[in-house]
């Protein structure tokens, strides 16, 4: 599966919010959007006093929360569609089926510093499912799965580097990092989310 390549902090000041999309430097004074707050480009400080209408907000919306999982646009409207077939409110759903993507898991559990990274564990083959080798990063967990570091790949330095952080792992999961394993206790609720997302937005931008 196809992935975007280029300088993801441009992404970040695409949005005009701070993404978290490269681990440790996003917390630190060298984080780009902090001295470059505006989009990029030669017009970006113009562009940034605009006013923007309805349908650029929800883009920009849709735009961010792509962004943040890593997604491309085909891969992240097919997620959408699976959310609008499942009961209950779409927006919700989606974002949902969002924190249940595998590379998703492994950065929530802090096995990662970034999706990114978290994404690329994956791919190349370090992490398992109920004891077996996955390494599809949209592969979408359930509740009672196990997912775990394998053993080859437990010494890796960014793996270490990123459990070293301490992260706080969200409350549906169930992590235990002196093992590299989590489960999934439960499936993550829209409180479980604490970045700022409408979902109301990208719900209204697909129903167009
Ligand atoms: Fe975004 Fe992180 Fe880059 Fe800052 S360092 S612009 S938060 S990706």
């Amino acid at each position: 599966m196809a992935r975007y390549r280029g300088s993801v902090c441009r992404l970040c000041r695409r949005s005009g919010e701070k993404l978290y999309l490269k681990g440790e430097k996003c917390f630190t004074s060298k984080c780009p959007f902090e001295r470059r707050p505006y989009p990029p480009g030669q017009h970006g400080l113009t562009r940034k006093s605009s006013k923007m209408s309805i349908y650029g907000q929800q883009l920009r919306e849709k735009q961010k929360v792509k962004w943040m999982y890593g997604m491309l646009e085909s891969q992240f409207k097919r997620f959408f569609r699976m959310a609008e077939r499942m009961p209950g409110d779409t927006g919700e759903n989606f974002l949902s089926l969002l924190e249940r993507r595998l590379d998703n898991v492994v950065f929530r559990a802090g096995f990662a510093k970034s999706r990114r990274q978290a994404r690329q564990i994956v791919r190349h083959g370090h992490v398992k499912v109920n004891g077996h080798k996955v390494d599809i990063p949209s592969y979408i967990v359930k509740p009672g799965d196990v997912v775990e570091i394998a053993e080859h790949f437990k010494n890796n330095r960014e793996l270490q580097e990123a459990v070293a952080l301490k992260r706080t792992p969200p409350a549906w999961l169930d992590v235990d990092s002196s093992s590299f394993v989590a489960r999934v206790v439960r499936a993550p609720q829209r409180s479980d989310i604490t970045h700022p997302i409408n979902e109301r937005l990208i719900v209204e931008f697909y129903s167009r």
